[in-house]
């Protein structure tokens, strides 16, 4: 099983934001989307979400056909860089609003969210709002939200970018132990090498709308498919 993205075209006006892109990712695996800005990461990864339609190029979600279903049945949960929380709900209902607006059975919301807070190790926290968190504990919060519903995949644009350096480094270590528990098929999104290379079991280099490279860390380093993939990871410092 996989996400397969199959010659997919993305066009805004005249400009090609992606061009002929497939690629396979596996599940249950902690995939980056790694490119500098501009390269079209995020484009293709609101395409997997169903939040844009591709012009052109089928999209399948683990098993599923999903190129013209709308996201709320993609079966995919979110984390976007700037977390919109509910400001006036506390983490707990944050965390539940996914499972109560499914009309979940209440003792089953409760026992989930229990569980996720002890996940992302928030459960003292649970009746605080989101402003009285650090931003290292609201996207944490995110993630567990995300999780809540038990999505197939777990899309991720650029969760950490807002954080400053040691909350980030943080929080990839959290994304990577929290996988590791909940094996759920992870795409995020990066344009920081570092991060692609530190947490990701595979990474797939998109630059100018184009797939570079598809590759574990190692290969990526020891077998750099072309000139503009080599100076990219050699720009790590
Ligand atoms: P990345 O996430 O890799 O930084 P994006 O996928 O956001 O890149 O964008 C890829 C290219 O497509 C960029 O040049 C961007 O300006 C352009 N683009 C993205 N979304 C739109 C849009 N809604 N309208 C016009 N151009 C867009
Ligand atoms: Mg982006």
């Amino acid at each position: 099983m996989s996400i397969e993205v199959r010659n997919v075209d993305k066009r805004f006006g005249d400009f090609v934001a992606l061009d002929d892109v497939s690629v396979s990712i596996p599940t249950g695996q902690l995939t980056a989307l790694l490119g500098p800005s501009g390269g079209g990461k995020s484009t293709l990864l609101r395409i997997i979400a169903g939040l844009e339609n591709a012009d052109d190029g089928t999209i399948e979600i683990e098993g599923v056909e999903a190129t013209h279903l709308p996201p709320q049945k993609r079966n995919v949960g979110f984390v976007f860089q700037h977390y919109a929380a509910f400001k006036h709900m506390n983490v707990a209902k944050n965390v539940a609003f996914g499972l109560e607006i499914r009309k979940r059975p209440k003792a089953d919301v409760e026992r989930r969210v229990d569980e996720l807070l002890r996940l992302v190790h928030l459960q003292q926290f649970a009746h605080r709002l989101p402003a009285q968190l650090s931003g290292g504990q609201r996207q944490r919060m995110a993630l567990a939200r995300a999780l809540a519903v038990e999505p197939t995949v777990l899309l991720l644009d650029e969760p950490f970018g807002a954080l400053d350096a040691k909350v980030r480094k943080e929080l990839r270590d959290w994304l990577r132990r929290l996988h590791d528990e909940v094996h759920v098929t992870t795409v995020f999104v990066t344009h920081d090498q570092e991060e692609a290379l530190e947490v990701a079991d595979e990474i797939v280099v998109i630059n100018d709308g184009r797939i570079e490279q598809v590759g574990t860390p190692d290969q990526l380093y020891d077998e750099p498919a072309n000139d503009f993939v080599m100076s990219f990871l050699g720009d790590v410092t």
